[in-house]
C-alpha cells in the first residue's frame, strides 16, 4: 500500500496524494528497473543529477521541505532538457544558520553535521560512478550546504582515482539568475541571496511549482533583518525574526516563479550540455567511453 500525503490547501480544503504522484516519473531514477538504468547508462551516456536540500523552517507559509522540493523540481526540468536522470534528492542538509536560514531552534529544522553529509553525497557519487554514471550534477537548493557537498565531490573524485572517467559538475540555481532576472523579479531592489530565505524567490518558485504547499495567506511582510558582521555560539535566537523569514515574501508571484524556473531550467540545461560536451571531448579523445558492467 502506497503512504499518502496529506495537503492542506490555501482554501482551508485537505487533499490527498499518492506518494507515486510525487516520485513516479520517466526520468526519476528510483522509478527505472536496474535493467532501464542499464540501458541508459550504456546508450546514452546519460548525466545524472543529484538534487540536494535541507528540512529547515521556510516562515509560516512555505513547507519544511522546501529547498529540497526545489532542488528536485528544477533537476526535473533540466533533466528534460537534456534526457537526463534524477537521482533521490538528499532531502537533509547541513545546519541552518541564523543569517541565512533562521539558525537551527525552530521546530522541524533537522540537520546534518558537516561531516554525515560529506560522506552522503561522497558514497552516493561514488556508487553512481562505480556502475558507469560518470557525469553528475549536484544540484543544490540550500544555501548552507555548498562547501560540505564540495568537500563529499571532492573526496569521491579522489576515491575513483585520477584515470576514472567521472566529471562532476556543482549547481547552485540561484547562481543562474541574472541581472535582467533580478531586476524584473525585484523591482525594488535586491537584498542578496542569504537574505532571501523563504523571501520573494523561494515562494515564488514554490508557487509555480507546488501551489498547493504554498500558504499566501500566511506570508509575513517584515523588512530586511540588519544582522551583525559576525556569527556567535551558540546562536541568539533574537537575532532572527520570531517568523523565520528574513525579508518580506508579500511580492511572491507565481508568474516570477515561473520566469525564474524557466530561465533556470534553460541555462542549467545548456550550462551541463556544454560542460559534459567539453569534458567528454578532452577526457575521451576517441569518442568512447568505458562503460562497465553493472555488479550486482
Ligand atoms: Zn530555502
Amino acid at each position: 500500500m502506497s503512504s499518502l500525503y496529506r495537503l492542506h490547501c490555501i482554501d482551508g480544503s485537505t487533499e490527498f496524494l499518492k506518494e507515486s504522484e510525487f516520485s513516479m516519473h520517466p526520468l526519476m531514477m528510483g522509478s527505472l528497473s536496474w535493467v532501464e538504468y542499464q540501458q541508459r547508462l550504456q546508450e546514452d551516456h546519460v548525466i545524472v543529477l543529484l538534487p540536494c536540500g535541507a528540512l529547515e523552517q521556510h516562515g509560516p507559509h512555505l513547507p519544511l521541505g522546501t529547498d529540497a522540493l526545489l532542488s528536485t523540481a528544477i533537476a526535473q526540468d533540466v533533466a528534460e532538457q537534456i534526457n537526463g536522470i534524477v537521482a533521490p534528492t538528499v532531502s537533509y542538509g547541513y545546519k541552518s544558520q541564523p543569517k541565512s536560514g533562521g539558525g537551527q531552534h525552530f521546530p522541524g529544522t533537522t540537520s546534518l553535521d558537516g561531516s554525515s553529509l560529506i560522506q552522503i553525497v561522497r558514497d552516493i557519487i561514488r556508487e553512481l560512478a562505480r556502475q558507469g554514471a560518470n557525469q553528475l550534477v549536484v544540484l543544490n537548493g540550500h544555501y548552507e550546504n555548498q562547501w560540505f557537498l564540495t568537500e563529499g565531490i571532492e573526496l569521491a573524485v579522489r576515491d575513483m582515482g585520477r584515470d576514472n572517467p567521472l566529471r562532476v559538475m556543482r549547481v547552485e540555481y540561484w547562481d543562474f539568475l541574472t541581472e535582467e532576472i533580478l531586476t524584473s523579479v525585484f523591482p525594488d531592489g535586491f537584498p542578496g541571496f542569504a537574505l532571501e530565505h523563504a523571501a520573494v524567490m523561494e515562494t515564488s518558485l514554490m508557487a509555480h511549482y507546488h501551489p498547493k504547499l504554498v500558504k499566501l495567506d500566511r506570508i509575513p511582510d517584515v523588512p530586511p533583518v540588519n544582522f551583525p558582521a559576525y556569527d556567535v555560539f551558540p546562536l541568539r535566537p533574537e537575532w532572527v525574526p520570531a517568523s523565520g523569514v528574513l525579508s518580506s515574501a508579500k511580492a511572491a508571484t507565481p508568474e516570477k516563479g515561473a520566469l525564474m524556473a524557466n530561465h533556470l531550467t534553460k541555462t542549467i540545461a545548456a550550462a551541463v550540455q556544454q560542460e559534459f560536451q567539453s569534458s567528454t571531448a578532452i577526457s575521451s579523445p576517441n569518442g568512447q567511453t568505458a562503460i562497465p558492467e553493472v555488479v550486482h
